[in-house]
């Protein structure tokens, strides 16, 4: 069975966001916490740069927490996108 996307039409929804109680594609799900509710997704990722310089948190094991447990909320996602930018820093470096 699939859904229709509650925010562009696409007929692949499966991701399911218990705050609109709707069902979005994955591109829309990823674009909507930030779209909504920009200001968690900065503290978010504010807080795990902090972590990260100075608290010794390690983007990769961060990573692979959020693996386990996906981010849920717009904060958590702000999140983990900083863990994948340190990520990708490194990679550079
Ligand atoms: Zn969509």
């Amino acid at each position: 069975m699939s859904s229709k996307c509650a925010s562009c039409d696409q007929r692949n929804a499966s991701t399911y966001c218990p705050d609109s109680d709707d069902v979005y594609c994955y591109e829309c799900y990823e674009q909507k916490p930030i779209d909504d509710e920009c200001g968690d997704y900065e503290s978010g990722y504010e807080c795990a740069m902090q972590e990260m310089e100075f608290d010794g948190l390690d983007a990769a094991h961060a990573l692979m927490a959020f693996d386990i447990d996906p981010a849920d909320n717009a904060f958590q996602y702000g999140f983990y996108r900083a863990c994948i930018h340190e990520m990708n820093k490194r990679i550079k470096n």
